[in-house]
């Protein structure tokens, strides 16, 4: 089989156990680069053929070989330097790497392509509407505030001297992340679920009565990623959704050599106008896919089997081997 050359590896955080679940149902063998605390769950869910632990994630780089393809997710983000640099088999665009971690960078992208932006502010005496105060460099939506106004960020903003900040419009919707992949082999845009964050504390907020919260005081909203909810949205909304992933892709293409292909996430609110506002793309595979492990209703509508992202990304790997193009998804 041609897939006995190349191993799946990945580390051991984020969506290894996806990644790796899939890459052995398509017939690869696995590696997981872990610490050590997490040895024993690899080993317990038997997803890793080879466990290499390591002190810290920034060495993998520096271990990756020419015979494991290596998934990027959220945790390689964190060393980005490090990962540009990497020796070894990627499979993605390097490339646009530089647009999706630079919040200006990514606007650009995004707006070239057509999309629903919320409003940015430069400065508070600006502030029209509400917005929602995001620091730079804040993860999962640590720390982040509302402010109605411009006085009401000054008061708030008092709290956080010398951060960096950015002023966005607060789109009032539900908030939606929508997981695409873009097939280089079959040259398709698919769509393979969507999900919402479970966010501490801003979706608990509603089980404490106005009344109790003006007398908590300190209740400010926080955005604190704990979890992910498997969501279905309306089919009528499905014709926007590949439009919007059809325009992303086409813009990658003008921005960066090879354009942006496998696992995408546009990361949004949706109003009860029925508008998409995007506030971020994640060119890889997200957190959300998780709950889809043994597949999600699109998956199983245009695959009529158990296709995780893990698994797609690993079926196309294995495809691009078959015929011979692979070079085509590996940088
Ligand atoms: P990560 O990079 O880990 O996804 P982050 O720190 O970049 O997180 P965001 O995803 O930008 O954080 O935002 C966190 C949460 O804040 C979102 O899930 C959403 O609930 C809310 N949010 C962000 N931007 C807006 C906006 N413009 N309008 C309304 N809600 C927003």
């Amino acid at each position: 089989m041609a897939n006995n050359k190349y191993k799946i590896g990945t580390i051991g955080s984020h969506s290894a156990l996806q990644i790796l679940r899939g890459a052995k149902d398509e017939g690869f063998e696995t590696v997981v680069f872990c610490k050590k605390n997490m040895t024993p769950v690899y080993k317990s869910f038997g997803v890793a053929d080879e466990i290499i632990e390591i002190k810290d994630y920034s060495e993998v780089f520096e271990q990756c070989s020419d015979n494991i393809i290596m998934i990027p997710h959220g945790s390689f983000i964190e060393h980005i330097e490090k990962l540009k640099e990497m020796k070894g088999l990627y499979y993605g665009n390097k490339e646009i790497l530089d647009w999706e971690s630079d919040r200006n960078q990514e606007r650009k992208w995004l707006s070239n392509a057509g999309i629903k932006l919320p409003k940015i502010f430069q400065n508070a005496s600006e502030i029209d509407r509400p917005v929602i105060v995001k620091f730079h460099g804040a993860q999962g939506g640590k720390g982040y505030f509302l402010a109605r106004d411009e006085q009401d960020f000054k008061t708030k903003i008092a709290d956080h001297p010398d951060k960096k900040y950015q002023l966005q419009e607060y789109i009032i919707g539900v908030p939606m992340y929508i997981h695409y992949f873009y097939s280089v082999i079959h040259e398709e845009l698919e769509v393979l679920g969507f999900d919402k964050r479970y966010e501490s504390n801003v979706d608990s907020i509603g089980r404490i009565s106005a009344r109790d919260q003006m007398a908590l005081k300190s209740v400010d909203p926080s955005y604190v990623v704990v979890g992910n909810i498997p969501l279905v949205i309306r089919e009528s909304l499905l014709g926007n959704v590949f439009d919007m992933g059809h325009k992303v892709i086409k813009e990658s293409r003008k921005i960066t050599k090879n354009g942006l292909f496998g696992p995408f996430c546009l990361e949004g609110v949706l109003t009860p106008e029925q508008e998409f506002y995007i506030f971020e793309i994640s060119a890889r595979i997200v957190a959300g896919t998780n709950p889809y492990i043994s597949g999600s209703p699109y998956s199983y509508v245009k695959y009529k089997e158990e296709m995780s992202t893990g698994r797609r990304i690993a079926r196309e790997i294995k495809q691009a081997i078959e015929k011979d193009r692979l070079s085509e998804i590996i940088n």
